[in-house]
């Protein structure tokens, strides 16, 4: 199936092997986007997932972009518009945050940097993708990676979890004003996935929680999963796909859980 030939895809935070933004992309690249891999620095590692994906048979660009600096985000939709002539899907998915730290503890510097990171970047994102898919005269699709966090409290985490309701206030506000123009807004939000992140995550809480190690930690949840297992990155970008496809051309505005039904418990 090549439902995006033809179209660009930009992800922000996705020069990470193994991590979502990689997963995002992939997908896309299997279905004949263009691919914009974009991180805060463009290493070593970042080319390899950019070299990865032309091996799928993709166009790609690489460009840097600190998504916490407004003028960096204008700068990485003007350079993914030099390089292919427009954007038609633009996902916000880099994120930081996981300085997990009781709220009576959390520095206010902290506490900046994770807003100005999650929140802050997907809104200035938002508005310089935007503005490039109105010029474009051909709509668009701006996909939000939120989290579980986004719709519940989670202990230890007040930064990220805020960060994350915020991108839903974002999502609905940007779809109502971006209607207009064609663009849909959706945000998806994922369980625990198996990242380096979220590896990182199952080692701090199974000490919080109280479990014997990692392992029991991480079968609890698989248990309380209704599908058994955790969430894949795999998940969440089947998921991205079906969103940036006409099938879900009237659909804006929503937060869509992926996450095995781990909600009904
Ligand atoms: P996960 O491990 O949860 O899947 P990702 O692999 O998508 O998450 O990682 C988040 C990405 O966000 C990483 O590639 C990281 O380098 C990137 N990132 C962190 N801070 C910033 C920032 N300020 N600007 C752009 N990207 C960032």
């Amino acid at each position: 199936m090549a439902r995006f030939a033809g179209k660009t895809i930009v992800v922000t935070g996705s020069g990470r092997e193994k991590g979502l933004g990689q997963a995002i992309l992939q997908r896309f690249a299997d279905e004949g986007a263009n691919c914009v891999v974009s991180d805060i620095a463009i290493t070593a590692e970042v080319e390899g997932v950019a070299e990865e994906l032309r091996a799928r048979g993709a166009k790609v660009a690489t460009i840097a972009c600190d998504v916490s600096d407004a003028a960096a985000c204008s700068a990485l939709v003007e350079g993914t518009v030099a390089a292919f002539g427009g954007v038609d899907i633009f996902v916000n998915n880099a994120g930081i945050g996981f300085m997990m730290k009781p709220l009576l503890d959390v520095d206010p510097a902290d506490w900046d940097k994770v807003i100005g990171v999650n929140l802050s970047g997907a809104f200035y994102c938002t508005q310089a993708a935007a503005r490039a898919m109105i010029a474009g005269g051909r709509g668009g699709r701006i996909l939000n990676i939120a989290s579980q966090a986004a719709k519940s409290g989670f202990p230890h985490l007040p930064a990220y979890v805020s960060s994350k309701h915020g991108m839903i206030g974002l999502t609905r506000a940007s779809a109502i004003e971006l209607g207009a123009h064609g663009i849909t807004v959706n945000a998806v939000c994922p369980n625990h996935v198996t990242t380096a992140l979220g590896a990182e995550q199952n080692a701090y809480f199974s000490r919080l929680l109280g479990f014997d190690s990692v392992d029991a930690y991480v079968e609890n949840m698989k248990r309380k999963n209704p599908l058994g297992r955790p969430g894949l990155p795999g998940d969440t970008a089947g998921a991205c796909a079906w969103l940036a496809s006409d099938d879900a051309v009237y659909i804006t505005g929503e937060a869509i859980n992926v996450s095995g039904g781990e909600e009904m418990h």
